[in-house]
């Protein structure tokens, strides 16, 4: 029998100014709808939550690819990591400036097979040996994030279930404004910010270095019982990370039954979710 095929994309935890609700919410519906277009044609989870973070990553209005947050010294440095969670196949980078789809070079890294993660200039040397085209780091940078003085935090995250039961997870960001160089955060560690395997999958935002400590992903997974579904499993794992850290962060979370959850402890968190058959059933909110 065929899986109902179900797909999440978030928009980052944080606070959003009131005048950019609908414009979020409005990229995290366009994003998702690129995912689901995927999963209609019967194509992989691996695929749609690709193709739904580079839709994302494009969106100047998100923290990731173009639109990504500078650090200390006025650079973009981006993080991403995909997961598959039949294969347990992953693939990730961390601080690459010059590739235009992080996560683009992540799905590479997890195809190529011979290791996780690649971090910085070595990164961007695998992704030109790849075929990815080189991009001026300053194309990344938008007016808006040149002109921003606080914190931001608009990671973008999917997750999905195609008609064959798969479920897959991505995650890209731009990390957090005024971060140090060479930081690497949640989004660029399978296990932190991103993962997936056979009890479902993950994606999580929020404060890095408190996501890393708490394993966020994989603890969320870990709370998954007959008698704790998707939404308690989130929030336990929520919890624990508010009690350990008092940092914010939020997570979505996708069971191969499409059972899922949106959890967040921060002002707001945009996401959409699509599930059904044909155009599916769009549901979304902050
Ligand atoms: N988790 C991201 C990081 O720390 C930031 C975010 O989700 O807003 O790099």
């Amino acid at each position: 029998m065929q899986t109902v095929p179900v797909l999440i994309v978030h928009g980052g935890a944080g606070r959003y100014p009131q005048a950019e609700h609908e414009d979020v919410l409005a990229g995290c519906e366009a994003a998702a709808r690129r995912g689901w277009a995927v999963l209609h044609g019967g194509g992989s989870a691996l695929d749609a939550v690709q193709a739904a973070v580079m839709a994302l990553e494009d969106d100047p209005r998100f923290n990731a690819g173009t639109g990504s947050v500078l650090n200390a010294r006025g650079r973009v440095e981006m993080d991403a990591s995909i997961m598959e969670g039949s294969g347990f196949a992953a693939g990730a980078v961390g601080a690459v400036s010059t590739v235009r789809n992080p996560v683009q070079l992540a799905r590479l890294i997890l195809d190529q097979g011979e290791t996780v993660l690649r971090v910085g200039p070595a990164a961007e040397a695998f992704a030109r040996e790849q075929g990815l085209k080189a991009v001026d780091p300053d194309t990344h940078v938008t007016d808006r994030q040149r002109a921003r003085w606080q914190d931001a935090h608009e990671t973008v995250g999917c997750v999905a279930l195609d008609d064959r039961g798969r479920l897959a997870a991505a995650t890209s960001t731009g990390g957090v404004f005024g971060k140090p160089p060479g930081r690497v955060g949640d989004s660029a560690l399978i296990g932190c910010g991103t993962y997936a395997d056979e009890r479902g999958a993950v994606s999580c935002t929020g404060r890095g270095e408190a996501i890393i400590r708490a394993g966020l992903a994989l603890r969320a997974l870990s709370c998954l019982s007959p008698a704790a579904g998707p939404r308690q499993a989130a929030d336990q794992a929520l919890r624990w990370l508010a009690r350990h850290t008092g940092a914010e962060a939020g997570l979505i979370l996708l069971d191969p039954r499409g059972e899922s959850a949106v959890v967040h402890n921060a002002p707001h968190m945009a996401f959409c979710r699509i599930d059904g058959r044909g155009d599916g059933r769009v549901s979304r909110g902050l």
